[in-house]
């Protein structure tokens, strides 16, 4: 097995972790941006969200809902930014789905997740409302 991500469910290799359940486990990751940097992953091995079947879905982000408090009061932290890497184009170096939670304080410099976007011109928003709905089947 070659994806770090399912050693570490699978026991194979160590990580600190602070939850494990059937379908979900989470761990510090190895390289924290802040302190009480966890990551939650399904146990089911797929690289992106839209791939998890829907009980791994409801499973992984039940963890995710359960764990912001904790993570957040453990470290003393104002607030959390949770964030997936959704593919290899936006970062993702680990083709296992995995949430990041980041414990935040007022002044840490990190910005929001606006801040990783250029702003520029934009397609109008009823177009690509459109375009979405369309893609999704006829959503209203
Ligand atoms: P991403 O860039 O969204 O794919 O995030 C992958 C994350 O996994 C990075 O933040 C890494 O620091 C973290 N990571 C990689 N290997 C390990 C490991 N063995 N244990 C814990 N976290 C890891
Ligand atoms: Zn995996």
């Amino acid at each position: 097995m070659a994806c770090i991500f399912c050693r570490i469910v699978a026991g194979e290799i160590p990580a600190e972790v602070v939850l494990r359940e059937p379908d979900v486990v989470a761990f510090l990751d190895i390289q924290p941006l802040a302190d009480g940097h966890v990551v939650v992953v399904p146990r089911a091995h797929v690289a992106l969200l839209e791939e998890l079947e829907p009980a791994a879905a409801e499973a992984l982000f039940r963890a995710v809902v359960r764990l912001a408090r904790p993570v957040r009061e453990a470290l003393g932290a104002a607030g959390t930014t949770i964030g997936v890497n959704n593919g290899e184009a936006t970062g993702q170096t680990i083709p296992h789905v995995h949430v990041h939670i980041v414990p935040r304080r007022e002044g840490d410099g990190a910005g929001s997740v606006h801040t990783i976007f250029p702003r520029g011109a934009r397609r109008p928003l009823g177009e690509v409302g459109e375009a979405i709905r369309r893609a999704a089947g006829g959503l209203t």
